[in-house]
């Protein structure tokens, strides 16, 4: 491997001269930053918001397109930086095409998955925030792919940067219609807090992206300390807890972070972050049928959840190959969510898109990875 990319570099040259400096990514930097950028580059600051303005105002992926921008000044950024630092590897899509499921290779190897989601009124982009996952939750197909690495904010920001090109024409900010960006993509957002904070901080931004914080939620799978984080540094993203289960003994057997972070602990995270961002949250619960689906769960999980603003979220379980979870009938999960409807706040339940091109939650596993194909 090693000598074939030797080799490249060497052809490239055409054997002689060193190989060029690698081009450094723009998409990731804040306003100021490339402000500061600039002001070192020995240009006039506001160019750096100028900058910022076509990347997340306009959405332009090519510095030649960025025409208040001398022409030097273009062709130097050009040689010198890239936007982005993702290619586009496969899609799949449904034959509405409502659903898009994109692989991007990462720079370093390895593929991640972003999912572009519309309905006739609403448009949501599932970023991913972790190549894997290391928490193994037994349902779900990044658990199996085990531990990845974390992805930088700027591969965050990037997957809806051109997620965001998918949209149809519109009135919205750079001509395009509002969307919502739900952080239910592969790995587990919490994990890889500052990295996920950092890229949902230029997604919000008024100068950046101007995502409302409203209309973006961080899913994760529990872990009460940075939920505990999030409530006291003053995020005020919308918030989904993945429950899947009202008793700790089940639920330390779904998903194994239950032994670190048990229910109660939990609890009282989420009542803490509800207090605190006077912010509705969101259980989601995976109906898996004969093991959380009866009147007894429901019954349990009413009382886990009693006297707090919440939402909860039923999910019939996502096929992910060959194994033990099966999805219920419409008449049980029906059942189930008539129990809870006037007992909660307020209930759902979710078909995910995108069943049939394994881009609905948890069915997200890199599948264009070389070598898994
Ligand atoms: N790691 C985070 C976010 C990514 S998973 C989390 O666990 O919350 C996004 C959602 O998909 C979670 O609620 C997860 O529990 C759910 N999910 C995983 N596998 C699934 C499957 N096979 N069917 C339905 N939902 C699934
Ligand atoms: Fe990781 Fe979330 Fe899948 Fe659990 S459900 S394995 S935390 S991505």
């Amino acid at each position: 491997m090693i000598v074939k990319s030797e080799t490249l570099a060497k052809a490239e040259n055409g054997g002689s001269s060193p190989p060029a400096e690698p081009r450094e990514n723009l998409l990731g930097l804040s306003a100021p930053e490339l402000e500061k950028l600039f002001f070192a580059l020995g240009e006039k600051p506001y160019r750096g918001r100028q900058v910022a303005e076509w990347l997340y105002g306009r959405g332009v992926d090519a510095f030649a397109a960025m025409t208040n921008l001398p022409a030097p000044l273009r062709a130097t950024l050009d040689e010198r930086f890239t936007i982005g630092s993702l290619s586009e590897k496969a899609r799949r899509e449904t034959p509405d095409r409502r659903t898009r499921k994109v692989a991007y290779a990462l720079p370093d190897g390895g593929v991640i998955e972003s999912v572009y989601m519309s309905t006739s009124s609403r448009y949501t982009f599932c970023l991913s925030s972790q190549h894997g996952c290391a928490f193994g939750c037994r349902f779900c197909a990044t658990g199996r792919m085990g531990r990845g690495r974390h992805l930088a904010a700027s591969e965050i920001v990037e997957q809806a940067f051109r997620l965001r090109n998918e949209l149809p024409k519109g009135t919205g900010a750079a001509g395009r219609p509002d969307y919502n960006v739900v952080m239910m993509g592969m790995g587990e957002p919490l994990e890889n807090y500052d990295e996920v904070l950092a890229a949902l901080g230029l997604l919000s931004d008024p100068h950046g992206m101007a995502v409302p914080p409203k209309r973006i939620t961080i899913s994760t799978v529990g872990l009460a300390p940075q939920i505990m984080r999030l409530a006291d540094q003053g995020h005020r993203y919308r918030l989904a807890v993945s429950l899947h289960s009202a008793d700790d003994t089940q639920r330390s057997k779904l998903m194994p972070v239950n032994r670190r972070f048990p229910l109660e602990q939990l609890m009282r995270a989420v009542r803490h972050h509800v207090e605190k961002t006077g912010r509705r949250v969101t259980f989601e619960y995976i109906l898996l049928e004969e093991l959380n689906d009866a009147i007894a769960d429901a019954s349990k999980l009413v009382r886990l959840v009693s006297q707090l603003n919440c939402k909860i979220n039923l999910i019939p379980y996502n096929p992910i190959g060959p194994g033990k979870f099966k999805r219920p009938s419409p008449e049980r999960i029906e059942r189930f969510a008539d129990y809870l409807r006037p007992r909660v706040p307020a209930v759902t339940v979710r078909y995910s898109q995108g069943v049939e091109i394994g881009a609905a939650c948890g069915q997200l596993a890199g599948e264009e990875e070389p070598g898994t194909g």
